[in-house]
Parts: C-alpha cells; sequence; structure tokens
C-alpha cells in the first residue's frame, strides 16, 4: 500500500499549490488526477492576486516561460460605452498585472512542476472511496485500466474542481443561492485583433441585463469566446453548441465585427448548472479547497484565484495541524476563505441586478472610486482598507444611486 502525509484529489491549480506547499514543509506529498493532461478546463482569465499564492508555490518562474498573454487591466462594453480598468490604477499595493491562459497549457506546466520536485501525480486515476479513520485515511483509486489501489494518507485535501470528490461521497452538496446560468464558448482565430483597439485586453461585452460576453485573447492568436446569461435567453436559439454560438456571435455588432469571419479551433461546449456549495470546507482529517469549496459564476474571473489561495491557506493549516500544533479550521480557513467568496458575490448580483453596470457605463465614475472598485477586480477581496471590500452593498448602492441622480440632473 503506498503512504503519504498528505494525499491531494486533483491536479488543477489549486491542488497544485496545495501540494509546492506541502512538499516545502518537509512533508510527503501525493497528487491523484482523474484525467491526462493536458486537458480542457473553463477558467481562462486570472486576476493579479492570484500571482502572490503561485509565487509562494514557486510557480512563476516555469509560467513566466511559457509566455503567456500578460493581462494589465479588464475592458467592460456596453453600445459605445467602455469602462477601462488598469490594475498599475487601483487602491490595493498588490500585483499590478497577470496572466489570459488556455487552461491545459498553463495547468500542464504547474503539473510538470510538481513532479520536477519529486511530487508523484497519478494521471488517469479516480479516487472512488475513503475511509476515515482517527489517525489516517484509506483512499481507494481506481486507474484507467480498472486496476484498484489503495493509498494511506495522514490528511487529503480535496482540489477536485467539478468532480468534488468528498462533498458527492459523503453528500454535503448543498445547492446554492446564484440563479443557474447557461454558456455557451469556444475558442476562436482572431485575425483581425490588431485593427481593434487594446487587441490583447479581456474584453466584457454587457448585452443586455444578465446577458454578457467574455472575450479573452491568447498569446498564440487564438481567443476565447463565451456568451453567458439566464436559460430563457437562449431558448430561441436552436442547433448544436456550434451553431447557436455561431448566431450568437451574429446577433452582438461588437462581437460580430471581431469574430464574424473567424473560425472555431476548438469544438464549440455548452455549460450549466456550474454553481453548488457546501456547508463546510473541513472535517477531521480533510479539507476543501477551490472548486469544491464554492464557485459562483464566471463573471469578474475569480475562480482560479480563490483556487490557489484556499489551495495554499489550506496547505499551511494542513501542515500545521500534521506538526501537531493546534487548528481553529473555523477561524483559520473557513471564515477567510468565505470572506473573499462573499465579496465577489456582492459583486456578482450588483453585475446582474444593474448596479454595477450603472457605475461602470454612467457618465463621471471618480477616481478614488474606481481605483477601490479595480482592487475588487483585481482580486484583492481581503483588503479591509477598501470600502468596496468591507461596506461592499452599500458602497455599490449609493455610488449607483448617485451616479444615476447626476445623470438625471444632467438630463
Ligand atoms: C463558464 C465558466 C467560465 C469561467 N471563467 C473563469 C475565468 O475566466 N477565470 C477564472 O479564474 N475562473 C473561471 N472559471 C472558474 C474555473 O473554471 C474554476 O474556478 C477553476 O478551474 C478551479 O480550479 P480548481 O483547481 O479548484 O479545479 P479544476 O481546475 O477543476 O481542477 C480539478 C482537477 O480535479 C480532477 N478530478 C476531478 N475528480 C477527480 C477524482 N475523482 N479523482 C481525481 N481527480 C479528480 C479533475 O480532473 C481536475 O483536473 C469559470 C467557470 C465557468 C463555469
Amino acid at each position: 500500500m503506498v503512504e503519504c502525509d498528505v494525499l491531494v484529489i486533483g491536479a488543477g491549480p489549486s491542488g497544485c499549490v496545495s501540494a509546492a506547499i506541502v512538499h516545502k514543509s518537509g512533508l510527503k506529498v501525493r497528487v491523484v488526477e482523474k484525467e491526462q493532461f493536458p486537458r480542457f478546463v473553463i477558467g481562462e482569465s486570472l486576476l493579479p492576486r492570484c500571482m502572490e499564492a503561485l509565487e509562494e508555490a514557486d510557480f512563476l518562474e516555469v509560467l513566466k516561460a511559457k509566455g503567456f498573454q500578460e493581462k494589465f487591466g479588464a475592458k467592460f462594453v456596453r453600445g459605445e460605452s467602455i469602462c477601462d480598468f488598469n490594475f498599475t490604477d487601483q487602491h490595493a499595493n498588490g500585483y499590478t498585472w497577470t496572466w489570459q491562459v488556455p487552461r491545459a497549457e498553463f495547468d500542464s506546466t504547474l503539473a510538470q512542476a510538481i513532479q520536477e520536485r519529486g511530487i508523484p501525480v497519478d494521471f488517469q486515476t479516480s479516487v472512488t472511496a475513503i475511509d476515515f479513520a482517527d489517525d489516517y485515511s484509506l483512499i481507494r483509486t481506481l486507474d484507467r485500466d480498472g486496476r484498484e489501489e489503495s493509498i494511506k494518507a495522514r490528511f487529503i485535501i480535496d482540489s477536485s474542481g467539478y468532480g468534488r470528490v468528498i462533498p458527492k461521497l459523503f453528500h454535503l452538496d448543498r445547492r446554492s443561492d446564484q440563479p443557474q446560468r447557461v454558456t455557451f464558448f469556444s475558442h476562436l482565430t482572431d485575425t483581425q485583433r490588431l485593427d481593434f483597439s487594446e487587441p490583447n485586453r479581456i474584453t466584457i461585452v454587457s448585452i443586455r441585463e444578465g446577458v454578457w460576453v467574455w472575450m479573452i485573447p491568447f498569446a498564440d492568436g487564438r481567443t476565447s469566446v463565451g456568451f453567458v446569461g439566464y436559460p430563457e435567453y437562449f431558448s430561441e436559439y436552436q442547433g448544436t453548441p456550434g451553431e447557436i454560438l455561431r448566431q450568437l456571435i451574429e446577433s452582438d455588432d461588437y462581437v460580430r465585427r471581431r469574430f464574424g469571419e473567424q473560425t472555431f479551433v476548438m469544438e464549440p461546449r455548452k455549460l450549466e448548472g456550474w454553481s453548488v456549495t457546501t456547508d463546510k470546507f473541513y472535517g477531521k482529517g480533510f479539507v476543501l479547497t477551490g472548486n469544491v469549496t464554492e464557485f459562483l459564476d464566471p463573471m469578474f474571473s475569480s475562480g482560479v484565484t480563490l483556487a490557489v489561495v484556499s489551495g495554499a491557506r489550506a496547505a499551511h493549516l494542513a501542515v500545521k495541524s500534521l506538526q501537531g500544533l493546534p487548528v481553529d479550521w473555523e477561524e483559520e480557513y473557513m471564515k477567510p476563505t468565505m470572506r473573499g467568496v462573499d465579496v465577489f458575490r456582492t459583486f456578482v448580483k450588483a453585475w446582474y441586478d444593474g448596479t454595477l453596470p450603472t457605475i461602470f457605463f454612467g457618465t463621471r465614475l471618480e477616481h478614488r472610486f474606481k481605483q477601490q472598485i479595480c482592487s475588487v477586480l483585481a482580486g484583492y477581496v481581503w483588503d479591509e482598507t477598501n470600502p468596496f471590500v468591507v461596506k461592499r452593498e452599500k458602497a455599490l448602492t449609493q455610488l449607483a444611486e448617485y451616479i444615476r441622480l447626476q445623470a438625471a440632473a444632467e438630463a
């Protein structure tokens, strides 16, 4: 039987960051990954805050060597109105840039880096059952040839993303408070990129309240394009995901001008029902990280940042616990993790209920407020000096109301 101190389930960004940090402590860590890498996963636009966790896990050098598209801000477009955020001009004193990445390549880079440090990664191997005992757990796995194996681990970090291994095995899943949304997306050629201003910047196009498009350019000339909205919006479109995505591209002037003539370089896909959560992100002998905790919505690109920040935090606490030191998982893990998720929850709600579009596309957004909002968009959602973190609901509502009144007075 294979034995280790910490078993990490899943070699996505969260799992790789966790594994790297546990390894640095000298403990024996192993990763089990269901797929063969490179594999596709959605989530291609990162936030500057994630660079801190990637740096802590010593991943920045290998990632820089890949030449991924650098991301210095984000642009929001509605009709003729443009709201452009630059991460150099923000409230927080943190990273001012990050990357836009095809995840297959990004995740493979991280997984290869941990293997090169001597961390075993069992690819094409799924966790199928777990028996928790007092001081260790027995984890049963199944590889693609049907071989079963048992692993004995003192602690489990479940970073299985949409696989949700522990919540599913132990019936911990709970419905999220987010309404169900749908996306149609693909990667396209982008040969006219240079005809557009800021051709490499991520652009979010607001089509109408509750419906929007992401355009995420990659360094190799491809761009990821996805329409997101409520299910009824898409019911008027018929056909395969590719046929529907083509009709959606044609339906909007801004998107059609750039992508109307472009070719799909990945089979277009439909995704829905991604919002799910659990009551507790920890238990005796295990912790949940990344998407297994809670994933809200693709708006604001928070997923990978929350995944790597929670992965790093969980790894430090697991090490502390295995060193025999007391850990208050509620105070040290659950609450800080939820604080970050909840800031994004407020912003996601404010986007869909029209509060944020009012702020973004109103006539005058005061510079100081723009800097504070920019820091949230950069992922600095734990910054207690930012009113759009601490008093976010009030700050957003009052600012939107002020902008509405100002517009009415000027009309
Ligand atoms: C439409 C959409 C758009 C998004 N856009 C963005 C974006 O622009 N930016 C962003 O940051 N986030 C985005 N996200 C979120 C992003 O996809 C996730 O938050 C991110 O991938 C989470 O990383 P992770 O490491 O937690 O999990 P994952 O990246 O999902 O990795 C989990 C790994 O666990 C493995 N696994 C699963 N089950 C098992 C098992 N039984 N045994 C072993 N291994 C297993 C999987 O194969 C996988 O490799 C988006 C999400 C959606 C739905």
